[in-house]
C-alpha cells in the first residue's frame, strides 16, 4: 500500500468537509474509514467535467450509464466490512475504482470484478497511477464470486441484487462478512450483510437504499 496518497492539491478543503459530514452526520465512527476517505482523492475517478462536484453528498454518473456510489455509502460498506491490516477481500462492480482504492488502502489484498470493459479498464488504470499495487481487477460476471481466491474476509457488492448470491455466501471465510444490496425491486434495496458462522448465516439489515442492478448469472439476468 503506497503511504503518499495524501496529497496537497485544491480538493483537500471539500474532501475534508466530506469528511466531516460522515462523521457528523452520517455517524461514521471508523477512524481508518474516515482516515483512508480524507486521503484519496475522488476527483480522479470521476468524469472530468463532474469534477468540481466529485466531494459532494451524492452519487454522480459515470461511463455505461453506471454510477460511482455516494460517500456515505462507500463508507458505510466499508464500515461494515469490519477490514483489519491482513484481510483479502472481494469487491463486485468496482465502476470507477473509487471504492476499490479505499479498500486497497485498508486491507492486503484487494480482488475486484467489473462487468463493463470500458470502466474496468479505466479503473484499472487509474488505481496504477495512484500506484495502488495491491488490487487484482477482471472484467466479467461477478456474482459467480473468484472461486480462485477464495474464502475471503470479506465481500463487497457495489450493485443490486434480487437474491442473494449463493456462490459469494459459500466465498467467506468463517466470521467473513458480505455486504450487499438486496431488493425485488431493481430500483431500491436494502443494505445487507451476511456473516459466515462457524455453523450457518447472520443476516442484518442496514436500511433502505438504491443501486444500479447487479446483471449476472445470480443477479437480475437482464437489464430490465
Ligand atoms: N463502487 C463503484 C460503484 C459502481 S456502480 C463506484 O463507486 O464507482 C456498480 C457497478 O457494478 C457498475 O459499474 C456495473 O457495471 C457493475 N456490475 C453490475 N453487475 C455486475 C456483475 N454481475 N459483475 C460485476 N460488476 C457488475
Amino acid at each position: 500500500m503506497p503511504t503518499n496518497l495524501k496529497l496537497k492539491d485544491e480538493y483537500e478543503i471539500p474532501r475534508e468537509r466530506m469528511v466531516t459530514l460522515l462523521r457528523e452526520h452520517y455517524k461514521i465512527a471508523d477512524g481508518n474509514v474516515l482516515r483512508v476517505m480524507s486521503e484519496v482523492p475522488r476527483h480522479l475517478f470521476v468524469p472530468e467535467a463532474l469534477k468540481s462536484q466529485a466531494y459532494k453528498d451524492n452519487a454522480l454518473p459515470i461511463a455505461a450509464n453506471q454510477t460511482i456510489s455516494q460517500p456515505f455509502i462507500v463508507a458505510r460498506m466499508t464500515e461494515l466490512l469490519e477490514l483489519a491490516p491482513e484481510s483479502k477481500v472481494l469487491e463486485i462492480g468496482a465502476g470507477s475504482g473509487y471504492q476499490t482504492a479505499i479498500l486497497a488502502r485498508l486491507a492486503n489484498k484487494v480482488f475486484a470484478i467489473e462487468r463493463v470493459p470500458q470502466l474496468a479498464a479505466e479503473a484499472q488504470e487509474r488505481l496504477q497511477k495512484l500506484g495502488i499495487q495491491n488490487v487484482t481487477l477482471r472484467c466479467g460476471d461477478g456474482t459467480n464470486g473468484w472461486e480462485t481466491y477464495a474464502p475471503f474476509d470479506g465481500i463487497l457488492v457495489a450493485a443490486g441484487s434480487p437474491t442473494i448470491p449463493e456462490p459469494l455466501v459459500n466465498q467467506l471465510e468463517i466470521g467473513g462478512r458480505l455486504v450487499i444490496p438486496i431488493g425485488q425491486d431493481q430500483k431500491s434495496q436494502n443494505l445487507i450483510r451476511v456473516i459466515r458462522m462457524p455453523q450457518g448465516f447472520q443476516t442484518e439489515n442496514f436500511g433502505a437504499c438504491a443501486f444500479v442492478p447487479l446483471i449476472g448469472e445470480h443477479g437480475w439476468r437482464n437489464n430490465q
